[in-house]
């Protein structure tokens, strides 16, 4: 992966503002604003490890702006977490929500750590150290997390008991993805991979696409990539290709997706199985690398896994038509051009994955209403939003030429830009005197 130093992933994800501006209804205040984030915590958390060592991890948590209610975003733990990475995962965030027009502003957190490293119990620990160090920073109408890369239900779970615990309340509305039990929302466990596969629904009625002529590359087998996996596989999608941090598999007539879920749940290994009941056979496919994956010849290529994996390096030999981006940040600035002008259509992170955050929407809704949606009735709201949002978004691109990603940042911009001015911008003042 090509990591951008200092604050470059920042500056490269608000380098976006300024294109999109020129098709948005935006107060130039107003834009100017979204180039600094709102606040900036970086704490030390000690870890206790089960040997009764003691190791110190950095941790952060950026709200970006909350013109538009309170601000929302995953805690990521990973290794690469950087300050720069969290600014712009929190700017994604601000932009998502006001793209699929839920009532969120954008954040995001991060602890550097190499997860798989540490055992459940010191896993445990760490998330309520977490808690306890941003716990005054947090709040059910201040600033709302979730999962992200390498963080789950089961984390989710903790830091709401740990925030609780500080509160001496239950507050099921602190955090979303949480177990079920605990507050969770149905629906919430696959709503990333649902509402990328809403999102190809809509393509396939306006290119007349076929499911099973249609080959799909998945990069990334967790859970935003295993979802949109097993719903596109339902509909007969071929689903050639996918990876993991280790590496891939292809298979050019399609895999079992409910095989290669099961196999990888069981031994955290991507590998092209099928199985019966427990007894899975693995089959000779073509194992491959990340790379190599990105560039087979698909119809649909799905990053799913980590920013920056599209690069100009390795875009000019892509040969999908249409990417359809559920990883945040997947695409360099300098691939999407070389990309957008060879002809390829790019469904953007901000539409592509914003299932999640609006399912987050929907669990937040019903903490706080003490009422509980079925299943069904999370779906077919999330696909409701999300058709409405694709079908606008393709119909700006296609009437003002420009790139889905233009008119998605166009879209966001206007909306924060409608709540930052109501509440008062130089011309807002000068206009109603
Ligand atoms: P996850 O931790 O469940 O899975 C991540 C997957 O990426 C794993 O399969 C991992 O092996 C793989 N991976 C890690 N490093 C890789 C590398 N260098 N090359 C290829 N694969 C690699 O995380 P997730 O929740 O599925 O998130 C995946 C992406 O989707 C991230 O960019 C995340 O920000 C984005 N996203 C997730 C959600 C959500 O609700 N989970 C919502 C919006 C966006």
């Amino acid at each position: 992966m090509e990591v951008k130093s200092d604050d470059g992933l920042f500056q490269d994800a608000i380098g976006r503002l300024d294109a999109a501006s020129a098709y948005a209804k935006i107060d130039q205040e107003a834009l100017e604003r979204l180039k600094y984030p709102k606040a900036i915590l970086q704490v030390s958390i000690p870890l206790r490890m089960d040997d009764g060592s003691l190791k110190m991890l950095t941790g952060y948590r950026v709200r970006h702006d909350d013109a538009r209610g309170p601000t929302k975003g995953g805690i990521r733990y990973h290794p690469d977490v950087t300050l720069a990475e969290v600014k712009a995962l929190a700017f994604w965030m601000t932009c998502k929500c006001a793209v699929v027009g839920i009532p969120f502003g954008g954040a995001k957190g991060g602890i550097k750590v190499h997860p798989k490293e540490l055992t459940p119990l010191e896993l445990e620990r760490l998330s309520r150290g977490y808690i306890r160090r941003v716990a005054d920073f947090i709040g059910p109408e201040t600033d709302i997390p979730a999962p992200d890369v390498y963080t789950n239900a089961m984390v989710m779970g903790w830091m709401m008991d740990e925030y609780s615990k500080i509160q001496r309340q239950h507050c099921p509305a602190v955090i979303t993805g949480k177990p079920i039990p605990l507050g969770g929302s149905e629906g919430r466990e696959d709503a990333t991979g649902r509402g990328a596969y809403y999102c190809i629904k809509e393509l396939e009625k306006i290119r007349q696409l076929k499911p099973e002529k249609t080959r799909i590359a998945i990069q990334g087998f967790g859970n935003a990539g295993r979802h949109a996996a097993r719903l596109l596989h339902q509909d007969g999608y071929k689903i050639v290709a996918v990876s993991d941090s280790k590496g891939g598999i292809y298979n050019p007539d399609g895999f079992d997706v409910p095989s290669l879920i099961h196999f990888k749940n069981k031994t955290r290994e991507v590998k092209a199985v099928y199985c019966k009941g427990t007894v899975c056979e693995i089959v000779e496919a073509d194992a491959i690398t990340n790379e190599e994956l990105l560039e087979l010849n698909v119809d649909i290529l799905i990053p799913a896994a980590l920013e920056n994996q599209v690069t100009e390096h390795n875009a000019p030999k892509i040969k999908a038509p249409v990417i359809v981006e559920i990883a945040n940040g997947p695409t360099t600035p300098e691939a999407d051009e070389i990309l957008t002008s060879s002809g390829a259509l790019i469904v953007p992170d901000i539409l592509a994955n914003a299932g999640g955050v609006t399912v987050s929407y929907f669990e937040w809704v019903q903490n706080k209403s003490g009422l509980y949606w079925p299943e069904l009735e999370v779906q077919d709201r999330l696909k409701q939003i999300i058709a409405r949002e694709f079908n606008a978004l393709y119909g700006m691109s296609s009437e003002k030429d420009i790139s889905m990603r233009t008119a998605a940042y166009a879209q966001a911009l206007s909306r924060i830009g409608r709540a930052i001015e109501a509440k008062g911008t130089q011309t807002y003042y000068t206009n109603h005197k």
